[in-house]
């Protein structure tokens, strides 16, 4: 129980959660990221700041998501009642619009004027460049050219919201690339520019603020749970990619462990995933000591997932700890497996889920059998579908062939 309590206070004031985390960065980022930290911490206390994010999530994003009783699927699994967190209602189509809400409004209050982000698949990417246009900030994009190539969509509609799109074309011309351009950026920059990041990674205090943007997710399905008069669900399941809509969903439950958690990581194809805490081991990238996918001398290895937003060789430290602390245990599912669970979801209940959460609901499927009549399960669906649909496409052509 103790443990559980302390866990709910991590990070410490070194920006550690547990031995995970801390600040593995130039020394010429340190300022700027304790003005972050600094800034942070005063609107956090903040109720006009507080009331106004309220508002936005409330009338922009569309929060509170529902939580959908999935009467089909529960019916056709015959166990425990399924419930499902529908992240994939809010604006962008994603939970990601959550945290670039809040921390595009964090920097207009620190006074910035200049937004840069990193994008993978461009959903972040897409997330901030609208929060940025909402508030009227102007917006610079770092993704990586092969990512642009097949994440064509995604590049329309930042431009279309009017931010500018940065190719980068060093190393894998992939995420971790974009993540180094950005950051190069933002050292140069950071007088009037924020980073804003798009997961529970990097130096502290960023999985502290990411985590606590993405914490309404839980914390909306507790309210949930208390108001039907109902105990809380006896499984949480989220997909784990940097790990902010996991997170965000066990977050609030961390000291309750009855309610078991349980993250869903990418086992790829072929032996390339993108499973850092099933398969990884600790070391540091993108500014933290966390669970990584490298080789035996250290060197980041290449990841994989079938699923744009899950392909990142790291992970968020604070989910590094609760690995380690037994708060919360990990899976992983493959590529052909994450098919699978997009096409029940979408056939069972009506509901295209985008490929990350799609590892979820396939490993729900398998793990259905352990539960009980009785039992209640919340899955959180991280995003919509219309994404990965050309993915869905290709997939068929190529078994077809
Ligand atoms: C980006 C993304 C993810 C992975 O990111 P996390 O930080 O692990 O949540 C998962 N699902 C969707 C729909 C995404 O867009």
């Amino acid at each position: 129980m103790a443990k559980n309590r302390e866990a709910y206070n991590y990070p410490d004031a070194r920006g550690y959660f547990g031995r995970f985390g801390g600040r593995f960065v130039p020394e010429t980022l340190i300022p700027a990221l304790d003005e972050l930290e600094s800034g942070y911490r005063k609107i956090r206390r903040d109720p006009a700041f507080r009331k106004e994010y309220q508002r936005l999530l409330h009338d922009f994003a569309g929060r509170p998501t529902p939580l959908y009783f999935a009467a089909r699927m529960t019916g056709d699994l015959g166990r425990a009642r399924i419930y499902i967190k529908r992240e994939d209602l809010a604006h962008t189509g994603a939970h990601k619009i959550n945290n670039a809400l809040g921390q595009v409004l964090l920097a207009r209050r620190l006074g910035k004027t200049r937004i840069i982000a990193e994008t993978g698949a461009g959903q972040h990417g897409v997330a901030v460049a609208t929060a940025a246009a909402f508030l009227g900030l102007a917006c610079e994009v770092y993704m990586g050219e092969e990512d642009i190539r097949r994440q064509h969509l995604n590049v329309v509609r930042m431009e279309r919201l009017g931010a500018k799109v940065v190719p980068v074309n060093s190393g894998s011309r992939t995420l971790k690339d974009a993540i180094n351009e950005a950051i190069r950026d933002w050292v140069t920059n950071v007088d009037h520019t924020h980073y804003l990041l798009g997961s529970v990674v990097g130096p502290h205090p960023y999985p502290m603020i990411v985590r606590d943007f993405q914490s309404m997710i839980g914390a909306e399905v507790k309210k949930e749970f208390s108001s039907r008069g109902n105990r809380f669900p006896d499984y949480l399941i989220a997909c784990v990619g940097g790990g902010s809509n996991a997170a965000g969903i066990f977050y609030p439950f961390i000291d309750y462990p009855r309610v078991r958690k349980i993250g869903v990581e990418a086992a790829g194809v072929r032996g390339i995933s993108g499973a850092s805490l099933c398969q990884g081991r600790p070391g540091v990238l993108h500014g933290a000591y966390t669970y990584l996918l490298q080789d035996d001398d250290g060197q980041i290895k290449e990841a994989h997932s079938i699923a744009p937003g899950l392909d990142y060789p790291g992970v968020g430290p604070e989910l590094s700890y609760w690995k380690e602390a037994g708060l919360v245990e990990y899976h992983q599912v493959g590529d052909r497996e994450a098919v699978t669970g997009f096409k029940y979801l979408a056939q069972v209940e009506g509901i295209i889920p985008a490929l990350e959460p799609s590892h979820a609901v396939a490993f729900l499927l398998k793990f259905i059998k352990k539960t009980r009549k009785g039992e209640s399960v919340v899955l959180n669906l991280s995003g919509r579908g219309d994404k990965d649909l050309g993915i869905i496409e290709n997939q068929k052509k190529s078994s077809n062939a």
